[in-house]
Formats: C-alpha cells, sequence, structure tokens
C-alpha cells in the first residue's frame, strides 16, 4: 500500500517539474528586464534560480558590460553597468 503511494508522490513531483519547465521563459519582455535589473540582478531573469555566474567585467568610458550565465537553465545574457559615482577614498 505504501509502495502505491510513494508511486503517486512520483508521478505529482513529475507533474510539477513539467509545469515548472512550461513556465520557464525562452525570450525576455521589457518588463522582466526591468524587474531583473530591480532585483539587483539577483536571480536568473529567465529561470528565477540563483545560481548565476559572471565573467569577468569588460569596462568602457561611462560603462561596462559583463556577460551571465545560469547554471539552471544555462541561458547566457549580458548584464550593463553605468558609472553612477566616484569614492576618493582609496
Ligand atoms: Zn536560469
Amino acid at each position: 500500500m505504501a509502495k502505491y503511494s510513494r508511486v503517486g508522490e512520483i508521478f505529482e513531483e513529475l507533474r510539477n517539474l513539467k509545469t515548472e519547465v512550461k513556465e520557464m521563459k525562452t525570450t525576455l519582455t521589457e518588463e522582466d528586464k526591468q524587474k531583473y535589473v530591480k532585483s539587483g540582478g539577483a536571480v536568473c531573469p529567465y529561470c528565477g534560480e540563483w545560481n548565476v555566474e559572471g565573467a569577468f567585467c569588460e569596462t568602457n568610458e561611462g560603462f561596462a558590460t559583463q556577460k551571465m550565465f545560469c547554471t539552471e537553465c544555462e541561458k547566457s545574457w549580458y548584464d550593463i553597468y553605468t558609472l553612477t559615482a566616484i569614492q576618493t577614498e582609496v
């Protein structure tokens, strides 16, 4: 009896997993991008997981770009930083 209930649980888990995969974004809307920026880039803008890794930051005049990668959904994108202030005490 307990064996069957475990099988039921597994099916339930699979169903949930399938739903999660369906909800994962393949493209980002302007709203998704804004949400990501406002959150400080803490979680993946595609799948919402925390497993985000950043490559080295490439700096230019007044802005910088950093290639980001999500180890969860394997999507990548660029974070863009702008120069906002300077600090004189080094
Ligand atoms: Zn992701």
